[in-house]
């Protein structure tokens, strides 16, 4: 993979589309710990491109977890195989940094003589030979909607699902400010192509395993507020987990529930994960409060109102380290205003 600085300029969709026609074998990869829109991403790409007769794989560092199996055509989504396979081109989805493609599902991929970034995060390092990132768009699945119709390409209905799942998990079920006009228009496009609303949300979010909510309420009995009520949090130990038997995806979304309290700005969850390293997922509700600068800080990235961390441990440091920032923002934008 090259970084040169000639493929920092987008490409047009039109470059993308000649990508896409002018070979025949693709990777398609998403970041580690996947959500509905990386995965989403893959499927509806995936998709797109078996129907035109490629040859696809559709690999994930962690594989597909047990919260997006409902969409049609995920058995598609395999773990890294151990060897490096032959594959023309691979296709970065949804992921802001090339390590965050994961060790495995990148050796599995070396082979690949042409690298495409497709993404939406404004922390996005713009590595690989052909780029298309638009951080306006409130998911990877909307450029992706775009690229496909654009171009006239096949919309399977693995595709439409897929992309419906990706664009409803990353706004929040369209609710997020990176919600637009447009947004809603392809999602009656999708609609009228056969999307089944009632069907796929209920898959999407009522379908919640039992330990979910017990990770819920061991999450609450560690919640505190800043004494202003500007800044919350909550913490998820790793002996949680293992008594819990949680699985990765539980905690997704439950952060919504401390960003949601009046008078929070910004809603953190610290997660100590399994290696040590501690997940650092953050919200907020100011642009002024940009989450994604706090997280570059220690080396993560994301959005402005929405972004992670992965640090060095031990919980409580990176916790006081991580706070300490935020307040330090939060007083001078109150000082500001
Ligand atoms: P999360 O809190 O995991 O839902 O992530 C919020 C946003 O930040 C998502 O768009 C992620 O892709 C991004 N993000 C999370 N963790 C990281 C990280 N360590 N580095 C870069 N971006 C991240
Ligand atoms: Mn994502
Ligand atoms: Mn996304």
């Amino acid at each position: 993979m090259s970084d040169t600085p000639e493929h920092t300029q987008n490409a047009s969709f039109a470059q993308v589309g000649d990508v896409l026609r002018d070979h025949q074998s693709f990777v398609l990869l998403s970041h580690v710990r996947p959500d509905g829109d990386a995965i989403g991403s893959q499927l509806a790409l995936g998709y797109a491109l078996m129907a035109l007769g490629k040859s696809v794989r559709l690999i994930n560092e962690d594989g597909l977890p047990e919260n997006l199996a409902f969409l049609p055509g995920s058995e598609r989504i395999e773990s890294p195989p151990a060897e490096p396979f032959d594959v023309e081109v691979a296709i970065a989805l949804d992921t802001a940094t090339y390590p965050r493609l994961g060790e495995r599902a990148l050796h599995a991929a070396s082979k690949a003589g042409l690298w495409v970034n497709i993404d939406h995060h404004i922390s996005n390092t713009r590595y690989g030979d052909v780029i298309l990132i638009d951080s306006t768009s409130p998911a990877t699945g909307q450029i992706l909607y775009d690229l496909i119709t654009s171009l006239g390409l096949p919309m399977p209905a693995e595709t439409r699902d897929a992309i419906y799942v990706a664009v409803s998990t990353d706004t929040g079920s369209f609710q997020y400010p990176s919600t637009t006009a447009k947004t809603y228009d392809m999602a009656a496009d999708l609609i009228r192509r056969g999307v089944n609303v009632g069907a796929i949300n209920s898959a999407t979010y009522d379908e919640s395993p039992f330990r979910r909510l017990e990770l819920m309420r061991a999450l609450l009995n560690t919640l505190e507020r800043s004494p202003d009520g500007m800044v919350a949090h909550w913490l998820l130990r790793d002996h949680v987990r293992v008594d819990l038997g949680l699985m990765p995806e539980d905690s997704e979304g439950l952060i919504d529930f401390i960003r949601a309290i009046r008078g929070v700005r910004v809603a953190v969850f610290f997660e100590e994960l399994a290696d040590g390293k501690i997940r650092v997922s953050m919200r907020s509700k100011d642009r002024r409060l940009d989450v994604c600068k706090i997280a570059a800080e220690f080396g993560g990235g994301g959005h402005a109102l929405a972004a992670g961390i992965r640090m060095k441990g031990p919980l409580d440091v990176a916790k006081a380290a991580v706070l300490d920032s935020i307040r330090r923002r939060v007083d001078e934008v109150s000082r500001e205003s």
